[in-house]
């Protein structure tokens, strides 16, 4: 079994309880009548920030919930902010930053199409926006249209899930509880408390559990235990507020976790080496696994994501005479309909980005269906190439998001520190903060320069390991996508093993409900081999890399060794000095091999990989945490109720397969 394979590296569980005097743990603390073993009593939960999904262990597929809950707007009146307040950014009306922006996106979509000798008419852009500026509507009876959606506009009680996507935004306020696949969402001014945004949980929770699928009161929660998928980089927390919430109020009999990629590469059944990156809702988020180990300085969460994309590929569509010029992407109708554009018609395949013909339907509530036909254009690939292109995301988001947030929310859920020394303790990525620092190693042109900055990064995470972090890093990461894999491979291979960058590179998993894009993994092999300084694309690159730091390793070690020597420089210098002198060595001799090969093709290749068995994409990290549901490697990793009650979130550092 891969699976279980993958796992042999992980810490024995057992041995630490061992070793902590907690050996006992489950034996004596009357959990006797759970049986840790059997699956038919697990729930399978991963919470994203667009859908929760939720499925017993033994589903072949999960449920998919939108986690959203529509709250009546009397409810909240004059709690909360008020939502109509904040001004649409999403018009066709765009300041010149953002028109900036899509013309570099439009220029580097001509020259891919000029590479692969596809022809783009000249008139095309004219030929949509004349034709879209004719369009006439077709009003359509109720009873012909199929799909006709009955909103809800009575604000009678809270709607949950699917319900709540079809509440009128005038009559209700609709809250998304979780964010950034898992933390709350406490940045929302739409929440009053704490315990406001738990109630929305533990709401979406009862009704999904309560649905017919699963028939599950309340009351029998306490028969079923949970295996719940966590984001790589997770904030500590978070965690333990939502597990508590599970424990105590929702009264699961135990709780197991595991992080998001490591579950990505057990639904895809992969054991080898590999980058994940998944496209989600509202983040990417990218880490490298190894030997059933998220490694930790490879981890990026990149702040957009597919919803990002929806609505950009609307404000292209309004650009071009869209015929629906009054489209309220942020209304409830406006959004389903963006959405549904999005997943029909964006595309990385340039065979069919050509003049096109499609039509569409305006349901708005309280009116007639319209049907509209419409053309697009290059705005089907315009749109997703700004996972490479990010800035304008970054534009788009600083002209939407309120400016204040919610300050009361985040006092009662501060960040985790230490007891002892009051530092921030949660997982802390060299990847992530080289993103925020723009310090990537995509860009630097010079060989030389790469090479002293890749041997730079060892000795600065072990630097930073030691420092001191007091203040939380609330930057949002606009690295764009290919530089963000390459940053992350490089930096997992660099602390591991540099020979693990040929099976990083080409295993590249790509997941998330946003990653289903035609051709997605032609394009992002392009882009990374585009991007990829050329030293670190070398095939022989990690052995030139071993050879050259063992040298400067031995001459260190030598330097600390000689004393007395006389020499006008001090010790510490002299040694530099000659590791200088052997880097520039080194580097020149191993250029000379380079440039003496020519052409062949001596570069580690690139392999983006499909999720396997026309897996949908989006499930397959509810799929990996439903595997691990499965073997026996689980029931060492699941907390009882009288762990929590007995040792608190404390009780994680025994109970988890990566370092707490
Ligand atoms: P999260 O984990 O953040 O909840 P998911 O992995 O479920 O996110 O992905 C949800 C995102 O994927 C949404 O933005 C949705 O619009 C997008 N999406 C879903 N299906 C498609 C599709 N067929 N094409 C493009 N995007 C899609």
């Amino acid at each position: 079994n891969t699976q279980v394979s993958s796992m042999a590296n992980t810490p024995d569980v057992a041995d630490l309880k061992k070793e902590n005097g907690q050996a006992e743990l489950n034996e004596t603390n009357g959990d006797e009548d759970i049986d840790l073993s059997d699956a038919n009593t697990t729930l399978v939960i991963h919470p994203g920030s667009d859908s929760i999904k939720i499925g017993f262990a033994k589903d072949e597929t999960p449920m998919v919930i939108p986690a959203c809950v529509a709250v009546p707007k009397s409810d909240l009146l004059g709690e909360v902010s008020n939502q109509e307040s904040k001004r649409n950014p999403y018009g066709r009306q765009q300041p010149a930053d953002f028109e900036e922006l899509k013309s570099d996106i439009q220029q580097s979509f001509k020259e891919r199409m000029r590479f692969y000798k596809r022809k783009v008419q000249p008139n095309a852009h004219e030929q949509v926006v004349t034709f879209n500026k004719q369009s006439k509507p077709e009003y359509m009876e109720e009873k012909n249209d199929f799909n006709r959606i009955n909103w809800i506009t009575t604000p009678d009680r809270r709607y949950y899930g699917k319900d709540a996507l079809r509440c009128s935004k005038d009559h209700f306020i609709v809250r998304r509880p979780f964010v950034k696949g898992g933390s709350f969402n406490i940045e929302s001014s739409d929440y009053r408390s704490l315990q406001d945004l738990l109630g929305d949980v533990t709401g979406l929770l009862e009704y999904t559990l309560g649905s017919q699928h699963f028939e599950l009161k309340p009351s029998q929660f306490s028969q079923y235990k949970l295996v719940l998928v966590i984001p790589d980089l997770f904030e500590k927390s978070h965690l333990e507020t939502f597990i508590g919430c599970l424990i105590t109020e929702l009264q699961f009999q135990a709780v197991a976790i595991i992080q998001e990629s490591l579950a990505t590469c057990y639904g895809a059944g992969i054991s080898t080496s590999t980058c994940v990156v998944n496209i989600g809702a509202t983040q990417t988020r990218i880490a490298c696994v190894d030997e059933g180990t998220v490694l930790e300085n490879s981890a990026i969460t990149l702040d957009y994501g597919s919803d990002d994309i929806t609505r950009l590929f609307a404000i292209f569509l309004l650009q071009s005479d869209f015929p629906y010029q009054d489209w309220d992407i942020e209304s409830a109708h406006g959004w389903l309909l963006a959405q549904e554009l999005k997943k029909n018609y964006i595309t990385f395949q340039d065979a069919n980005v050509t003049v096109q013909l499609y039509n569409f339907i305006k349901r708005v509530p309280g009116k007639k269906a319209e049907k509209y036909d419409f053309k697009v254009f290059d705005e089907v690939m315009l749109a997703p190439l700004s996972l490479f292109y990010p800035e304008i995301v970054e534009q788009l988001q600083s002209e939407s998001s309120p400016k204040v947030s919610n300050t009361k929310l985040q006092d009662q859920l501060p960040v985790s520190r230490d007891i002892f020394t009051d530092n921030l303790n949660d997982w802390r990525s060299m990847s992530q903060a080289e993103c925020l620092n723009g310090e990537l190693y995509c860009g630097v042109q010079d060989d030389f320069q790469t090479l002293c900055k890749v041997l730079d990064s060892q000795s600065k995470v072990e630097e930073s390991q030691t420092e001191n972090i007091t203040v939380a890093d609330t930057r949002k990461n606009y690295a764009p996508l290919e530089k963000a894999v390459v940053q992350s491979i490089t930096n997992a291979s660099l602390f591991l093993d540099i020979a693990k960058m040929a099976p990083f590179y080409s295993n590249i998993l790509v997941c998330g409900g946003g990653s289903k894009i035609p051709a997605l993994d032609f394009i992002l092999t392009d882009r990374i081999n585009i991007w990829r300084p050329r030293l670190l694309s070398q095939n022989s690159f990690p052995t030139f890399y071993k050879k050259l730091a063992k040298q400067i390793k031995d001459l260190k070690a030598a330097g600390k060794n000689s004393e007395g020597k006389t020499s006008a420089l001090p010790e510490e210098d002299q040694s530099q000095e000659k590791v200088n002198d052997i880097i520039q060595k080194e580097f020149q001799k191993y250029m000379e091999t380079i440039e003496a090969q020519g052409n062949g093709d001596h570069t580690l290749p690139v392999s983006v990989l499909p999720p396997p068995r026309d897996m949908d994409p989006a499930m397959l990290v509810w799929k990996g945490a439903s595997v691990l549901a499965q073997i026996k490697l689980v029931e060492e990793l699941y907390l009882t109720g009288t762990d929590w009650d007995i040792h608190g979130s404390r009780i994680l550092q025994y109970k988890c397969i990566f370092t707490y």
